[in-house]
């Protein structure tokens, strides 16, 4: 077995990462119940994971429980991300270059005027429809443009956004 923290880059959100808690009574449960890094930062369970590979898996205790967090979105991770917790000033306007203006989900360009980057997608997605009910699709292509003529000017978003969120 090994420890998560030796690994670089764990990829803790990939999908087919299997996680298994071991309770201190030697109850096993997989995949853990909610707020498990509340047990494991308790003492009251260990937290294990498979990663599985081609030709063989591998067993890892995930023992720093931060980075466990930090990639599953439990806790927000400024850099990781991105994104700062506050609420994002954002100028936005309809993509020049949409051509289903009935469809939908529309193409919005979008820049973020309080120095925030989109790094992360899903968290971005999130705090949008926290602070303005946007509905992001997080699996659609997503672009950015980096002004090459001003380095301090910053990059414009094209995100798919579902019209009827848009309000
Ligand atoms: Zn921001």
């Amino acid at each position: 077995m090994r420890l998560a923290s030796e690994s670089e880059n764990f990829p803790f959100e990939l999908a087919t990462v299997c996680y298994i808690e071991v309770g201190a009574d030697g109850g096993v449960t997989s995949p853990p119940e909610e707020h498990v890094q509340v047990r494991v930062r308790r003492g009251e369970s260990r937290l294990y994971a498979v990663w599985p590979g081609h030709y063989r898996s591998d067993l890892f205790l995930i023992d720093d429980i931060d980075e466990y967090e930090k990639a599953l979105g439990l806790q927000h991770d400024p850099v990781r991300t991105g994104l700062q917790e506050h609420k994002h000033q954002v100028r936005w306007s309809i993509s020049p270059c949409e051509d289903r203006p009935t469809g939908a989900y529309v193409s919005v360009e979008a820049r973020l005027d309080c120095g925030c980057e989109v790094r992360d997608l899903k968290t971005f997605a999130r705090h949008m429809r926290d602070q303005r009910g946007w509905d992001i699709a997080t699996t659609a292509a997503w672009e950015t443009s980096s002004p090459t003529s001003d380095a301090h000017a910053r990059p414009t978003y094209t995100f798919r956004i579902r019209r009827r969120s848009l309000a």
